[in-house]
Formats: C-alpha cells, structure tokens, sequence
C-alpha cells in the first residue's frame, strides 16, 4: 500500500452523523451548521462564526468583512498557497508580498513594517504548517498604522501561540476543513472574530449580501444590502465537521509525536534542516513536516527523491511553489525569480513528509528508512 503525504481520519461516528442529516428535513445550512459555528468559536475562544464552503471562501469572506475595496493594499507572504494572495485580487485589491523568515517559514515581521504605505488596509498572516506566525509583532504593526490583521489560519486549526488558541489573534481567522487538514468537511471553512460588525458583514456575504428579518409586517421581505456570493456550507459537511471536532486535540497530538519522531530519526544527517520544535511560546498543529534538505550539497536532486520514494512507495509532497513565481502573478504583475529570495530558496529545499493521525509506525519507520538511504547512500 501506498502512504500518502496527508489523507483525512474517517471513523463510523462521522459516518453516522452524515446519514442523520441525511434522513432528516434540512440538508443545506441549517441547524447542524449553527452547532457547528457555535462549537469551533468555543473551541477557538472566538465570539462570532460564520461556516462557509472551503478555505479559499473564508478568506475572500474575510476580505469583504474588514472592508478590502479596489486600491487597497494588503501585505502577505509568497510562501503560501495561491488562495492566501487570490482573495485580495477578489477583493479588488492590491497583493504586496513580503518575504519570510528562513527558520520559522513565516512572514519576517521586520520586512512587513517596510512595506507599510498609505494605502495599506490590512496583513494577511499564514501560519506555515500549523506554526503561528508572529503575531505579537504583527499586532504592534497594524495597531501603529491602523490596519487589520488577517490570520490564514488554514494549517493552524488547534495551535497555540502564547498559551492561547489561534483563533483570536488576528482581527479575523480563517480555518479551511479540506480532507488533508486538521479536520475535515470534505470541502468547508469557517471565519471567526470578535467584532460584532464585521461578523454580521462576513454574514450577508455568505448568502448573496442578503439581509432577511429586516422587516416585521412582511415575512417574506428580504433586501440585498451587499454583492456577496453564494459560500454556503451543507449540514451534511457541518455534520461530519462536528463529529470530527471532538478528536482536533487527539489529531494535534498524535500529529506532533509523529513530527518529534522525525525529527528524533534524521538529528544526526548532514545538509538538513529540521522543522523548529514546539516551544513555549508557539505550539504547532504539525499540519506538515517539512524538511529542508539542501540538494546542492548533497549533490541529488528534489527530482530524484521524489521519484525513488514514489518507487518505494511513498508520495511526497512540496509547500509551496511560491505565488509570485505563478504564471499568471508574473504575467499580471511583473514578478520574477529572485524577487523573494528566502522563499524562493524554502521552496527549493522544502520536502514535506507524510503525516497524518493514522499514519502507523511501521509505515514511519518506512518514510525514515527511505529518507535516511537517500540521504546517506
Ligand atoms: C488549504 C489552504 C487554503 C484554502 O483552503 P481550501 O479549503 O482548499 O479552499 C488557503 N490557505 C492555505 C495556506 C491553505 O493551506
């Protein structure tokens, strides 16, 4: 059997409470996606939660909710996946990326501060991995220069960054449930904050920018306030999300020792480097391992490796090809190589291996036999 780089933990309960809403009266968002929202703002320690159809949905909600309109600049990283820089374009708006920091894969605190100008409206962070990036930092920036925080909290599901859970650290979070993160709905997302307004904005835009209950002489009255989309989740999704909620601490845990175990396997290999361990300050959700091997030194390409695992039976996986390297973000804004060198050079080193809750020891001991010979051989 093949192992894969990540896949989704399916057990009969989340099958079960599928078929309930199922042989129930309401299959689209309804009452299990109201549990659902109300369940992950707990969870996360947020007031507010609107449940919409993936991750890439959840940021252009975000987006709208914090008020990105045409001409507005939004800072984030390169080192990411296409939605985190996508959404801003939706938006009208204008991507200014600023590189990461080679250690942690986040975005260097330092270098967003010189991208600060007068049309800056907010910072898109992402927290690479599951690791949050630094958000204390990115705080004091946006408070001094009044912008908001956006946190792609789409690997991070179950983190934590200063003894509290990712989830209230930016002015909005966005969480994606595709199978291969923290937990999954198949496809879904969910937004959270604590501020009332841009709640009920992220609200509307889920549903068309309708606002219903306007008025209470015509109960049928609804009037669309705002051009929004239709980003709603199924109760079915709500469902299996809610079922799968209940194991995002045995998920993270499981996860992590099976990262330490890595990292315990490979600490004595030459031109690696490892991902940075859990600390204090910041607790990972170990949604990937990612391993920098420095290729030109050890004289092998990424190439090679990929298709010898796969030979072995192994699928491996690179985050990320860096979004201004995109054909169509060099085609439309002029970026080339060498415009973001750090993630240029991550995304030439970065192998991630496969973890998941149920990947078995003896499918581990495999990956690292594998790694280990082609790293010594
Ligand atoms: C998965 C992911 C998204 C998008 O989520 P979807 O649910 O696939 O739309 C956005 N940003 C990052 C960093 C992701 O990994």
């Amino acid at each position: 059997m093949t192992i894969p780089y990540s896949t989704q933990t399916i057990r009969k309960k989340d099958i079960d409470s599928v078929v309930k809403v199922l042989q129930s009266a309401w299959l689209t968002t309804g009452p299990w996606v109201d549990q659902f929202e109300q369940k992950v703002a707990r969870l996360v320690g947020a007031k507010y939660a609107v449940a919409v159809a993936n991750g890439t949905a959840a940021l252009h909600t975000a987006c709208f909710g914090v008020g990105i309109r045409a001409g507005d600049e939004v800072i984030t990283t390169p080192y990411s996946f296409a939605a985190t820089a996508n959404c801003v374009l939706y938006s009208g708006g204008k991507v200014v990326f600023a590189d990461i920091d080679r250690a942690s894969f986040g975005i260097n605190t330092a270098l967003v501060k010189t991208k600060v100008t007068k049309k800056t409206k907010a910072i898109i962070g992402v927290d690479f991995a599951g690791l949050p990036c630094d958000w204390q930092r990115l705080k004091q920036i946006a408070t001094k220069h009044g912008l908001t925080l956006i946190a792609d909290a789409a690997h991070s599901l179950g983190a934590q960054y200063r003894g509290k859970a990712v989830g209230t650290l930016a002015d909005v979070t966005c969480f994606s449930f595709h199978p291969v993160k923290t937990i999954t709905t198949g496809e879904g997302g969910m937004v959270v904050t604590n501020n009332k307004s841009i709640y009920e904005r992220m609200r509307r835009f889920r549903t068309h920018g309708i606002l219903k209950d306007v008025r209470k002489t015509e109960p049928w009255y609804y009037e669309m306030r705002d051009l929004g989309f239709n980003y709603r989740l199924t109760d079915m999704q709500a469902a299996l999300g809610l079922s799968q909620l209940s194991r995002v601490k045995s998920f993270v845990n499981t996860r992590r020792q099976l990262a330490q175990r890595y990292s315990k396997a490979f600490t004595d290999l030459k031109y690696l480097r490892l991902p940075q361990n859990d600390t204090d300050e910041k607790k990972s959700s170990w949604h990937l391992y990612p391993l920098r091997i420095d290729f030109a030194r050890l004289r092998k390409s990424k190439g090679k490796l990929f298709a010898q695992a796969k030979r072995a039976g192994i699928f491996l996986q690179v985050h990320y090809i860096p979004i201004h390297l995109q054909p169509y973000y060099r085609k439309m804004f002029g970026y080339k190589r060498g415009d973001f060198p750090i993630s240029e050079e991550a995304y030439n080193q970065e192998v991630s291996l496969p973890l998941y809750p149920t990947l078995t020891r003896a499918q581990q001991d495999k990956v690292i036999q594998f790694m280990r010979w082609f790293l010594i051989s």
